[in-house]
């Protein structure tokens, strides 16, 4: 185990980010490259993933549906046999739909459970199957303080992300005797296009910096530190922790 701050160090290490093209995935990407990480980014839309694979000075580029489990662990062994093993997974790939739960489209709610654990379940798996028979990897799932509190309107997104939680710990039950490190990030609220409506929207804000202890909405950069954590050596003993980085709203009321 290295020493002080190099136990952080991920130099010689790859990392997968689904949903890695814009947003936190982004942040997390370029957060980790940082730290010595080699880059693997993950989304549907090829272009949007060449401008950010621009944006962090270089990444390898992994497209397809995290919904379809076949093609996650096509694209996974395809990609860990031609280039080499993936150490890193992180799991941020999301959506978002607003709606009354009475009024909620029933095709609304199948999209995000599919987008939002079922995900988690496929490229986890694609992943692990490789890290399992290397003794060691690092899977990281971005949860949401919607793990533990809901809110109006976003019922269904509570539930997956819930189950987010949960997985998280199940994976970690399942394989930390294999040496993977399992853990998840909770963020609260970010401006990112997930919330751009919120963001948009002053009621909204007002309500949020009054509730969040912090007075304000984080800032993407501000998830990373934990990413490199949860990535690294010095997360080696840490297995099934939902990590709150969230300004204090899951702490008050
Ligand atoms: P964005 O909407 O900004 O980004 C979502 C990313 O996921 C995009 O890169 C998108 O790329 C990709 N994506 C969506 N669906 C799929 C799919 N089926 N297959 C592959 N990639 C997909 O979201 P955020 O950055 O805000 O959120 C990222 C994660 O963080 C999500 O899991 C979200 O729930 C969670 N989160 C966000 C919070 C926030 O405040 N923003 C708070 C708490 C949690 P493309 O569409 O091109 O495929």
């Amino acid at each position: 185990m290295p020493a002080g701050l190099q136990m952080f160090d991920l130099t010689g290490r790859r990392a997968l980010v689904t949903g890695g093209s814009q947003g936190i995935g982004l942040a997390l990407a370029a957060g980790l490259k940082s730290a010595g990480a080699e880059l693997v980014l993950n989304g549907r839309d090829e272009a949007k993933l060449t401008r950010a694979a621009e944006a962090v000075g270089g990444a390898h580029l992994l497209a397809f549906d995290v919904t379809d489990h076949a093609a996650a662990q096509s694209a996974v062994d395809r990609f860990e046999a031609e280039t080499g093993p993936i150490d890193i997974l992180v799991n941020n790939a999301g959506m978002q739909h607003r709606a009354s739960l009475e009024e909620f489209p029933a095709e609304a709610f199948q999209r995000l459970l599919q987008t939002n654990i079922a995900s988690v379940f496929n490229v986890g798996q694609a992943c692990a199957r490789h890290m399992i028979g290397r003794g060691r990897g690092k899977i990281i799932n971005i949860a949401s303080v919607q793990s533990t509190l809901a809110r109006p309107s976003i019922a269904p997104y509570t539930a997956t992300k819930g189950a987010v939680a949960n997985l998280t710990k199940g994976m970690a039950t399942d394989w930390a005797r294999h040496g993977l490190n399992c853990n998840a990030i909770a963020p609260g609220y970010f401006d990112t296009p997930l919330n751009a409506a919120l963001v948009a929207d002053p009621t909204f804000s007002a309500w949020l910096e009054k509730r969040t202890p912090a007075g304000r909405w984080g800032r993407v950069e501000e998830l990373v530190g934990a990413c490199i954590f949860l990535a690294s050596d010095a997360a080696s003993f840490v297995n099934g922790h939902v990590l709150y980085v969230d300004g204090g709203i899951t702490a008050s009321l």
